[in-house]
């Protein structure tokens, strides 16, 4: 995408053009703000196309399930909001158990979402192979099917909103880097960027990894910790097809889905990598990371006894990102705590692409109208959550981390 001139002003400057910042931008130009969308890298380069492109609507919570539920009803509906093709492909989730303890988690969680008006049911083992042919049921206790799941490929969201924020006048400004978030009487007044200062009266944090780094910049503290997560992606395979659905596994915190021909497989192993975006030089960017396969084969043995496909198999893609973990496992979206005008939206738990459209939207109401059109209070910023000691603060983001599939009551309690 080109960049723009430096506007002189505008009503809102959005930092950070991943999912999450770019979805916030295009919401709040739709709602008639002038907005600058900045990045240091180019526009939905960084976490953001890196990600799996997964829906996951059920969640351990209503407000949120319905968040994720809102999100896929705005990927359906993409094309016609921001006049930018989507390609995606709905093939529904399986979610599998093999302890017991995660067979009453199911019925629990099947339960609730038909509670909440979702297409969910339990199916039969016998059922889920003929669905995902790959998928071996020896050993499965109970499986879970969410017909409704999407999965996409991810850099579509963010490059979406982007652009269509651009047509609906919104200054694009890739390869901007904000040095400064400009303060007058406890309030923001604008950035200073490496291309000049922009003046406007709301900024948005939506610099993914680096959001606590740039909170920092205006005297703000969001305490969130980035994680490395990474998937891998094998060779095509005679009997994949892109109907198939996404498939996971509890236990193992592990998923899988068809992805160009092959089978993608991701997962949350029980020791991430934690990093402080403050110790990286000023240019990392996520094609800098180092990242680490031994992680996703350990992953793959865990499920070999569903999916001994992936002992031996060629891989044709490896890739990883940053998301932010935080300690109690929900994002942080909304004011800023210590200076008015400052907004974040992050934390995404390794959730935030999906969850982009309905987020960007939730915030953009809130600067517009004054307040989102749900409660948002399990996000807010200044949550005790988001303050804590570092030490506690990571380990509580790892234990979050190492058991994403869990449900709360089946997770090991903090040591
Ligand atoms: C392997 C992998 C699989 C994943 N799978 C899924 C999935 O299936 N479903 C799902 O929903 N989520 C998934 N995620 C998580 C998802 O990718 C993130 O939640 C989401 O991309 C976060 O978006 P973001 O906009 O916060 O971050 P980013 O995309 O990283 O965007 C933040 C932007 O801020 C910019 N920035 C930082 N500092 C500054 C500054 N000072 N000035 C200007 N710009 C700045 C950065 O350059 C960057 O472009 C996955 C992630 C990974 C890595």
């Amino acid at each position: 995408m080109t960049q723009d001139a430096v506007p002189e002003r505008v009503d809102a400057v959005v930092i950070g053009a991943g999912a999450l910042g770019a979805s916030t931008a295009f919401h709040l130009a739709k709602a008639g703000l002038s907005v600058a969308l900045l990045d240091k890298a180019e526009l939905a380069s960084q976490t953001s196309p890196r990600a799996a492109g997964l829906s996951g609507q059920l969640r351990s919570h209503e407000a949120m399930t319905r968040i994720a539920a809102r999100s896929v009803r705005k990927i359906e509906t993409f094309q016609a909001d921001t006049g930018e093709e989507l390609i995606f492909f709905q093939p529904g989730s399986l979610k599998i158990a093999r302890r017991p303890e995660h067979e009453a988690q199911l019925h629990e969680e099947v339960a609730r979402g038909q509670g909440l008006g979702l297409d969910v049911a339990m199916i039969s083992p016998e059922e889920a192979r003929r669905l995902m042919p790959y998928l071996c049921t020896e050993g499965v206790l109970a499986v879970m099917h969410m017909r409704t799941d999407v999965y996409l490929e991810p850099v579509q969201i963010p490059a979406g909103y982007a652009r269509a924020c651009g047509r609906l006048g919104g200054t694009l400004l890739p390869n901007t880097p904000v040095e400064e978030i400009v303060t007058e009487g406890g309030a923001v007044s604008g950035v200073r960027t490496s291309r000049g200062e922009i003046r406007a009266r709301v900024v948005v944090d939506a610099a993914g990894a680096w959001l606590r780094v740039v909170a920092s910049l205006g005297g703000s503290s969001v305490k969130l910790v980035p994680t490395r997560h990474q998937l891998m992606i094998t060779v095509p395979l005679p009997e994949v097809r892109t109907n198939q659905p996404i498939t996971r596994i509890i236990d193992a915190n592990v998923y899988v889905r068809p992805e160009k021909g092959g089978l993608m497989l991701g997962g949350y192993e029980p020791d991430p990598v934690q990093y402080d975006m403050r110790s990286l030089p000023a240019d990392f960017g996520i094609e800098n990371l180092e990242l680490d396969l031994s992680v996703l084969r350990r992953l793959a043995e865990n499920v070999a006894v569903q999916f001994p496909i992936f002992r031996d198999v060629a891989l044709q893609e490896h890739r990883g990102g940053l998301p932010t973990m935080t300690a109690d496992g929900e994002h942080v979206l909304g004011p800023a705590p210590g200076l008015n005008g400052l907004y974040v939206i992050g934390g995404c738990c390794v959730g935030g692409l999906s969850t982009a459209p309905a987020l960007g939207e939730l915030l953009a109401e809130w600067i517009v109208q004054g307040r989102p059109s749900m409660d948002l209070s399990f996000m807010a910023p200044d949550r005790l959550a988001t303050g804590l000691p570092e030490t506690e603060l990571r380990d509580l983001c790892k234990l979050q981390y190492a058991h994403h599939y869990w449900s709360p009551e089946t997770m090991p309690a903090p040591v």
